[in-house]
């Protein structure tokens, strides 16, 4: 299959050409068809699966004929994002796979000058990329103009909905034209999820390429048993013995991903944080540094993480194992991309079994236990029962709903 055969433009064609990709992925094989014959979809696909083009190629198709005229604060693609960091990268996209095209974008994100941003929707834009609360600000603020959208995307939906977004996104919704194609992607089909969906999309197409307990095959999973207080040195020590390039680290919270930072730094291994406490400006930088290899070590919490394209990683590490086991998927994910070949190595202090324990089970997997020389721990890590992971994976799904609705990272 091949990107002429969805039925996409010549200058969007163009375009790909230019990027250099060769092929559809298998999401933008099944939603740009869909997308362009004008259906409601529903996708569950993670990121790194190629989700951002599959929505803004159709939409660019969709929305380069007839032109818009510009005038009036009028959007015509609406897409809502989770946070600062994907909306930006989201109408990155839009930029490139619309360099051919005469198609306004920008994109509105609290954090940044509202001033500026008032000026650029005053111009009028065809396709609006934001986050729900800012959005909102420049709707009351009468400076965006909701009457004339075509196309609502709801991108990382089941993020926005753990992020407490629920009431901000339907209160866009309320103000949006009833008529008009609905696209919901979310990493997975939660039931708050569907619930929003059945509010939302019509007879929708609905696609799934990912499901919830899928890890890349070419990813070498692993656990280093150690004691909490001595995670940072095993890391450090790793880095050096094994030298990594670069790698991704998870931390649980905001407050351990700057300690961890600070502790690289002291021992001269560039690296930087990421987390919800970090200006928009920082949080950027500190991207951008890491894909320009400028830093080797990117620390980061789920949630700041989530639904950025980072570009395939050699090794993802779990510093402090996730507290959702769905999490540990997401983290991975941004190993073993494109075939390539990848590490997922999680440090495994004894009083975080349990989580691991979740994480298998929803695996269906037992991790490798590789204790490591000279960091032998005082408490060893069992080796999961799985006989009882059925009943065990059900009883957390209800705590990962009470779990997010406590939750902000
Ligand atoms: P996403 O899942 O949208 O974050 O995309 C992940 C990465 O895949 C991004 O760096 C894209 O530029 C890249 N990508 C998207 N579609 C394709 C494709 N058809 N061929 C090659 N790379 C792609």
């Amino acid at each position: 299959m091949s990107f002429k055969n969805l039925g996409l433009s010549e200058p969007i064609l163009k375009a790909l050409s230019h990027k250099g990709y060769k092929d559809p992925t298998p999401i933008q094989e099944k939603s740009i068809p869909a997308i362009l014959e004008g259906k409601d979809v529903m996708a569950s696909a993670q990121t790194g699966t190629g989700k951002t083009a599959s929505f803004t190629l159709p939409i660019l198709n969709i929305l380069s004929h007839p032109k818009n005229d510009h005038k009036g604060h009028h959007v015509r693609a609406l897409i809502i994002t989770p946070t600062r960091e994907l909306a930006a990268q989201v109408r990155e996209n839009v930029l490139t796979y619309g360099s051919n095209l005469d198609l306004r974008s920008t994109a509105i994100y609290g954090g940044a000058r509202i001033h500026n941003q008032q000026l650029k929707l005053k111009k009028g834009v065809d396709i609006l990329v934001a986050t729900p609360g800012r959005l909102l600000d420049l709707y009351n603020q009468k400076s965006v103009n909701f009457n004339k959208v075509e196309i609502l995307v709801l991108d990382e939906a089941d993020q926005m909905l753990d992020m407490g977004f629920i009431h901000d996104i339907k209160k866009i919704i309320s103000l949006l034209p009833e008529k008009r194609q609905n696209l919901m992607f979310t990493a997975t089909f939660s039931n708050s999820f569907r619930k929003l969906a059945n509010e939302l999309v019509d007879n929708p197409t609905e696609i799934s390429v990912t499901s919830d307990n899928e890890t890349a095959a070419n990813v070498d999973h692993y656990v280093h048993p150690v004691d909490k207080s001595r995670k940072a040195e095993l890391l450090i020590e790793l880095i050096e013995t094994e030298n990594w390039k670069q790698a991704l680290v998870f931390t649980r919270t905001k407050h351990g991903a700057d300690r961890l930072t600070k502790q690289l730094l002291k021992v001269d291994i560039k690296a930087a944080a990421i987390h919800g406490n970090k200006t928009q400006n920082n949080r950027m930088k500190a991207l951008d540094s890491f894909k320009n290899n400028r830093i080797r070590i990117l620390v980061a919490t789920d949630v700041a993480a989530r639904g950025i394209d980072i570009p395939n990683m050699q090794q993802v590490i779990n510093f402090d194992v996730p507290t959702v086991a769905k999490d540990y998927v997401h983290r991975i994910g941004r190993t073993g991309r494109a075939g390539k070949f990848g590490k997922a190595i999680s440090l495994v202090s004894a009083d975080e079994f349990n989580l691991l324990q979740d994480i298998e089970r929803l695996l269906e997997q037992t991790l490798d236990r590789k204790i490591i020389d000279g960091f032998e721990p005082d408490h060893s890590i069992p080796v999961t029962n799985h006989e009882v992971a059925k009943k065990k994976v059900n009883n957390q799904r209800g705590f990962k709903k009470r779990f997010n609705s406590r939750r902000r990272r």
